[in-house]
């Protein structure tokens, strides 16, 4: 795996958290984008090398939306990215990870985006993407 490729965080009422974090970053939104297959909509922020994801639920069996509902906003996921994420894929797999989806989905920014169940990385989703082609 290569580095943290962003940290997602679940939040409310995006143009609000947007507003937010371009504060608290002291930057802009750069690009927001619907993801359908994952029903969220999602804003992307960045400071020096770092990129933050925040996700707001488009419908009411997102995963986002019912994360907050017993959670709370907050810490959603890390990603990290990956060269060849098929092959990360069957390497955690082998190692007993729990993956939430069996194939490559097609996330945000351009990325191909596989999730590893909190269950198995001691309570946090993990998410691996790689840069489609
Ligand atoms: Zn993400």
């Amino acid at each position: 795996m290569n580095k943290i490729e962003h940290i997602g965080i679940a939040v409310k009422n995006i143009e609000e958290s947007g507003r937010l974090y371009e504060k608290l970053l002291n930057t802009s939104v750069y690009k927001t984008e619907e993801v359908s297959g994952e029903a969220v909509f999602t804003a992307f922020l960045q400071s020096g090398p770092n990129k933050i994801e925040l996700l707001e639920a488009t419908s009411e069996d997102s995963a986002i939306k019912k994360f907050i509902e017993t959670r709370g906003e907050g810490l959603h996921h890390i990603a990290f990215d990956v060269d060849d994420i098929e092959a990360e894929m069957q390497r955690l797999k082998a190692e007993g990870f729990i993956l939430l989806n069996e194939k490559p989905k097609i996330g945000a920014d351009n990325k191909l985006v596989c999730f590893v169940h909190p269950k198995s990385t001691s309570g946090v989703l993990i998410e691996l993407c790689q840069e489609r082609k």
